[in-house]
């Protein structure tokens, strides 16, 4: 009888370029590719999928996507300003906690807010200039 070492177990078929291959002895873990190159091509494609290749955003910018549309929060607080003078509870309620953050983006993209003063309950009246 043949011992059963001899024989080559290609019981595992790799993720990365689905070659059948025998696995590594005594390796604790589930091994998912032939080779340290296809594991290592795998983990780059991955990488691709969650950074896309393309212009990084600096921190000074807005948030833009290709396409130059505001993010999400970014449209509900201009949508709100849109409809008239809007306080800080209204914009947090629209735009959320950091809706600071957001109107300093929409003025970076060009928008016209304008701040009232500070009452003494910490109430702020928001304005868009909207240009005519
Ligand atoms: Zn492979």
């Amino acid at each position: 009888m043949m011992p059963a070492q001899t024989v080559p177990n290609r019981s595992r078929r790799c993720n990365a370029c689905g070659t059948r291959y025998e696995p590594y002895p005594r390796r604790s873990g589930a091994q998912r590719f032939c080779c340290e190159a296809c594991r290592v091509r795998d983990f780059k494609a991955r990488q691709k999928l969650l950074f896309p290749p393309g212009p990084v955003r600096k921190l000074d910018e807005p948030p833009q996507d290709q396409a130059g549309r505001l993010t999400a929060a970014c449209a509900r607080i201009l949508g709100r300003l849109l409809q008239g003078p809007a306080t800080n509870l209204e914009l947090a309620a629209a735009g959320g906690i950091r809706y600071g953050a957001r109107i300093h983006e929409l003025r970076q993209l060009g928008h016209d807010i304008r701040t009232g003063p500070t009452e003494p309950s910490g109430r702020v009246v928001y304005r868009l200039e909207v240009a005519r």
